[in-house]
């Protein structure tokens, strides 16, 4: 993929999404809400607005997603933090780990 200035993609964080216990046999499904593009992989802001939404998920002991494409991968928010180079969402999930 080419990156010019005035090509715009959705935000990252938009394709983010956790499965929040709402029942006991049911689950809702939680964005971010975010419809923003951008030329660069976050609009301004949103890399903090999703690391506050892992912080939520994790602490609310939520599944989080990622879609790419039809493609969707879930893991814990502690381990989207590492991955996205965030190590401080897993202490602040769990702050005697
Ligand atoms: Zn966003």
């Amino acid at each position: 993929m080419t990156s010019s200035d005035n090509e715009r993609q959705q935000c990252e964080c938009a394709s983010f999404w956790g499965l929040v216990p709402d029942g006991e046999t049911t689950w809702r499904v939680e964005t971010t809400g975010c419809d923003s593009e951008t030329s660069r992989t976050w609009a301004p802001g949103h890399d903090g607005k999703l690391k506050g939404h892992l912080i939520r998920w994790g602490v609310a002991g939520c599944w989080v997603f990622k879609t790419s494409g039809d493609v969707a991968t879930g893991q814990g928010s502690a381990q989207w933090g590492r991955q996205l180079g965030w190590p401080d969402v897993a202490e602040r999930i769990d702050p005697q780990d």
